[in-house]
């Protein structure tokens, strides 16, 4: 089932907002309320992302240490330093815990995170489906360029969805006028052998697909076709995206929970209500939602996508 958690809104501390109110994301590992039949504990590896401003580039004679500005959305490598758990840009650095353990055995959470302040936070506790390696490269979140993803559902047959899904989005790429296609053989650059870090290589090629209509501006628009490409090859398939950029976030609901709590000064997407707070609002399935603070979206996912399919 697997449970996430986004956060934007005024410096926190990193660590705190896993252990958060009576039932926090960290409570949500061994009790969770809404598993919805995808699991009993979220005992598989918990993740944690955090946002913070690039210090400036050292001058251009450095070796080390050198902040990129490149490409917004760049998941291959070129803006990011994805094996390192480093992505770099927009401004905005990206870094990552993780540990495949379960959450409530990592004393780092209370010892070591809390040290940790950001304004942006995305988090996820693991329940591993079945068949696919318990590992800590299989913990989201997934990085890449300013991005961070996690994946709450699964894809059956994994393997010959997400490589359809491939091929029909470099089919469907050229309507787009995307500057570059899809290449299978990407999926090959998947960090684990799991459905959800197949899922982030095609969402990342999507961000990344610059052209007239390309997404890195629309990622909501992304995470929508993608929802719907897969759903096209698996009607069953559960697909629960969480998407933040360190400024905003993006959430797809496909068969499982999520819960919005959105003040004027922070947003919070959550798979279940951390605490009692009357402000909780439930997400309908199959919607595409949009959140920072004092901005809510919730729109129906087949809309968002027939928008993303008509450039
Ligand atoms: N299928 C994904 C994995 O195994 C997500 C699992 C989940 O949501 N429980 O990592």
């Amino acid at each position: 089932m697997c449970r996430h958690l986004g956060y934007v809104g005024p410096e926190t501390a990193v660590g705190e907002l896993l252990t958060r109110g009576s039932h926090s994301l960290r409570t949500q590992a061994w009790a969770p309320r809404e598993m919805r039949g995808g699991g009993t504990i979220n005992a598989d590896g918990f993740g944690v992302a955090w946002w913070r401003v690039a210090e400036p580039a050292p001058s251009s004679e450095s070796e080390g240490g050198q902040v990129l500005t490149a490409g917004r959305g760049d998941i291959s490598g070129r803006g990011g330093v994805p094996d390192s758990g480093i992505g770099v840009g927009a401004g905005l650095v990206v870094s990552r815990y993780r540990n495949p353990d379960p959450i409530w055995t990592d004393p780092a959470v209370e010892e070591v995170l809390p040290q940790l302040k950001s304004g942006s936070v995305l988090a996820s506790i693991r329940s591993a489906t079945v068949g696919m390696p318990v590992e800590r490269a299989a913990c989201a979140p997934f990085l890449g360029g300013r991005w961070a993803f996690s994946h709450n559902g699964v894809v059956p047959q994994w393997r010959r969805v997400v490589t359809a899904v491939s091929s029909d989005l470099d089919t469907a790429a050229t309507q787009w006028g995307a500057t570059r296609l899809f290449e299978t053989a990407r999926l090959l650059e998947a960090e684990a052998a799991t459905d959800s870090a197949a899922l982030w290589v095609l969402l990342g090629e999507l961000l990344d697909s610059a052209g007239p209509e390309g997404f890195v501006e629309s990622p909501g628009a992304a995470l929508a076709l993608l929802a719907t490409a897969v759903l096209t090859h698996a009607s069953d398939a559960r697909l629960n995206f969480l998407l933040g950029d360190g400024e905003q976030l993006w959430a797809t609901t496909v068969h499982h929970a999520l819960s919005a709590l959105v003040t004027d000064d922070f947003a919070i997407l959550s798979s279940e209500p951390y605490d009692g707070d009357p402000r909780w609002q439930p997400i309908p399935d199959r919607s595409l939602v949009t959140a920072r603070p004092g901005f809510l979206s919730v729109e129906p996912l087949a809309r968002a996508d027939s928008q993303a399919a008509a450039p």
